[in-house]
């Protein structure tokens, strides 16, 4: 269902969200967000915003739903990879890389633990909340090894004798640090993109993309 409005879906709360609204708000979209709401009319645009769990981005954009979205690169490699395991469709096109967001999905394991190469990981369990980026790292290593899949407390898997390694998000090491563990395979790097749905656009919604993506750009640059 395509609406006249242009739907840009970004993350409600979390790491994404701030810079997201800050970023559209310097690019003139106005808009007030309001308690709960899930979808928020802007004022001085043909535009909605769509507020949502980072984790279902990638999916409205793969089904069309929406026409743009903010997204961790880490989260849309990992649907799409899932998708397209389901034959589901996982195509969509990507606007342009953002300054933000900047994190590494990274292997690590028990800071003690002696270290030489993927090889040491055979047959060993990851802790991970992106099964499919481990399991495409390790089979180009080709390393076999099984999953223990968590949505959160990742890093203490471990420790609770729930897995031999992990595979998760880092910015500065502190949290692995803290529970005893050591960076030993950067697996992805990862950014905030801005990505499109596939297929058609009316002329109007195009013209309001390029407007929006001439005006970021103009931002960007602004704070280089
Ligand atoms: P949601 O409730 O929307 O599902 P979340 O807990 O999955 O939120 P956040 O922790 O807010 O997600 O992270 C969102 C994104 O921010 C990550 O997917 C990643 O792209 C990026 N990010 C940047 N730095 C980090 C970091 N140090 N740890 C985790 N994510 C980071
Ligand atoms: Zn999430």
């Amino acid at each position: 269902m395509q609406t006249q409005r242009l739907r840009i879906a970004i993350q409600k709360k979390g790491r994404l969200s701030t810079e997201c609204k800050d970023l559209l708000k310097r690019c003139g979209v106005k808009f007030n967000l309001i308690g709960e709401r899930l979808v928020v009319h802007c004022e001085n645009m043909p535009i909605d915003l769509l507020l949502v769990r980072d984790d279902d981005i990638p999916g409205l954009i793969m089904d069309g739903v929406v026409d743009l979205g903010f997204i961790g690169e880490n989260e849309l490699e990992e649907v799409g990879l899932e998708r397209a395991a389901r034959n589901e469709p996982s195509n969509y096109t990507m606007l342009r890389r953002l300054d933000f967001g900047g994190c590494r999905l990274s292997i690590a394991i028990d800071k003690d633990e002696a270290y030489n190469g993927p090889q040491d990981l055979q047959g060993k369990r990851i802790a991970t909340t992106y099964p499919q980026l481990v399991k495409r790292y390790m089979s180009e290593q080709g390393v076999t090894f099984s999953t223990c899949m968590l949505n959160g407390s990742v890093e203490v898997a471990p420790r609770a004798g729930l897995a031999d390694a992990i595979c998760d998000l880092v910015s500065t090491g502190a949290t692995l640090e803290a529970n005893g563990l050591k960076e030993v395979e950067v697996i992805l790097q990862s950014k905030a993109v801005l990505i499109q749905r596939s297929g058609d656009f009316s002329a109007d919604k195009q013209a309001l993309i390029e407007r929006l993506l001439t005006r970021m750009q103009g931002v960007i640059q602004a704070k280089e």
